[in-house]
């Protein structure tokens, strides 16, 4: 695997790449890598000549210092992890390399940024968006891979092609899970062993979910999500609303007409997890 840290000397070997009809698949991580990242990894390897994978904590799309600077940075193990799974280049650049200047880029995704991590988190889809779009225009790769565990994200970066009127396909890819249902995430690994106990409410919870809003509704679905984790010690629930697949449209009512995902937002201590699951 090759490394690189300068945008002119990833883009060197790219070019080349492209010259001699090589196709390039591309995965954006935040480093800490786990087995959600390397399943990215393996989506694009089977799709592409050459996956390129970038880890880059991106500062502009941290609305809390602190979360900033608490995020889990393992850049040799990750590495090593990459080397693992067969990525073809790692591309791990300074913070000054992508924002050479202060810009702030601004972007309109209408409703989709107003809602749900949009809401609690203000300016984080504009910092995604401002990194992903930078990134895109350095690596130029023909797909670019994305975990549904974000589900929110892979909308805002479908829109972002749009506005860009780019050719970049974005492949949606499912959610890894620990044994007990738990996403996969770099945050876990914050979590103390009694959070991280906790934390396994989550997947349970958007089960039962699943289950009562076909049957009893959306509203009873909410009490008895809030209910469960009012119990809890050490929890604080951000949001949980159910949403129309394709515009995140916040739902009242469950008619089974339109296909729906519930998705939800909570902090266990300081750490703070999501999770989405589709109603069938
Ligand atoms: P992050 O490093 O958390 O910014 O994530 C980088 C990419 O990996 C994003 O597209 C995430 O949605 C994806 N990802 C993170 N966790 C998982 C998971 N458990 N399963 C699948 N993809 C994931």
């Amino acid at each position: 695997m090759l490394i690189f840290t300068k945008i002119h000397d990833l883009r060197a070997f790219l070019n080349t790449a492209r010259n001699k009809g090589q196709s390039i698949g591309f995965v954006p991580t935040m480093g800490a890598l786990h087995r959600g990242h390397i399943s990215l990894i393996e989506q694009s390897k089977k799709k592409c000549d050459l996956t390129v994978c970038s880890v880059f904590v991106n500062p502009t799309q941290f609305n809390d210092k602190k979360d900033l600077e608490r995020y889990p940075r393992t850049p040799q193990k990750d590495a090593e992890i990459l080397e693992n799974g067969g990525c073809n280049v790692l591309f791990l650049p300074s913070v000054a390399e992508i924002y050479p200047k202060a810009d702030v880029v601004s972007f309109d995704f209408g409703n989709l940024d107003k809602v749900l991590e949009g809401k609690y988190r203000e300016g984080h889809f504009n910092g995604v968006a401002q990194v992903v779009k930078r990134f895109f225009e350095i690596v130029g790769p023909d797909k670019a891979f994305f975990g549904s565990k974000d589900y929110q994200q892979v909308m805002i970066v479908k829109k972002l092609v749009k506005l860009m009127r780019s050719e970049i396909e974005i492949v949606p890819c499912p959610v890894l899970r620990e044994p007990d249902g738990l996403a996969m995430s770099s945050r876990n690994t914050l979590l103390t062993d009694e959070e991280r106990k906790t934390a396994s409410v989550i997947p349970r919870l958007m089960q039962m979910a699943s289950q009562i809003i076909p049957e009893k509704g959306i509203n009873v679905a909410k009490s008895v999500v809030e209910q469960e984790l009012a119990a809890l010690q050490n929890v604080r629930l951000d949001y949980f609303e159910v949403c129309n697949v394709n515009t995140l449209e916040l739902l009242e009512k469950y008619t089974g007409d339109e296909k729906a995902i519930a998705l939800i937002a909570l902090f266990i201590g300081k750490i703070r997890l999501i999770d989405n699951l589709e109603i069938n």
